[in-house]
């Protein structure tokens, strides 16, 4: 179902390689910079929108949700482009978003072979995650739980 958004996580990471573990908060805000947008961040709004070449931050509570929410940012920006004005309005953009910012923060094929091995506390303790989101990263890959 999110073959397409995988493979654009995929040629993301390869485009822009993390060599650490959980994926940099700055790492992020490189690869959206180099994208052509410009962040900024705003204390009187909820959540991230993204106007023309600017995306706008809240204030996070903790380092997951900011680098959950960078994420699903980058994903509107590398799966939806720089034309769509007002991306956070269509439900189906917002799984796909989702589900880039669950495959690029906990890479395919790394997270498949910790997942048999650790449980979703440690995992979201490797990968920055909040705990609800290793969850449904785990259901993006079921099939290999089965093997
Ligand atoms: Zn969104």
């Amino acid at each position: 179902m999110y073959k397409m958004t995988q493979k654009h996580a995929i040629r993301t990471l390869n485009k822009y390689p993390i060599l650490t573990l959980p994926v940099p908060i700055y790492s992020i805000e490189e690869i959206i910079a180099d994208s052509g947008f410009s962040l900024s961040c705003c204390e009187g709004i909820n959540k991230p929108c993204i106007f023309r070449c600017e995306l706008i931050l809240p204030k996070f509570k903790t380092a997951s949700d900011c680098r959950y929410a960078l994420a699903h940012e980058l994903g509107h920006i590398i799966i939806h482009g720089r034309d769509k004005t007002c991306v956070e309005t269509i439900g189906k953009h917002e799984a796909a978003a989702d589900a880039f910012a669950l495959y690029f923060t906990m890479p395919p094929y790394l997270f498949e072979k910790d997942i048999k091995c650790l449980n979703e506390w440690d995992l979201a303790e490797k990968y920055g995650m909040p705990v609800e989101q290793v969850l449904n990263r785990a259901k993006l890959c079921d099939h290999y739980q089965y093997q």
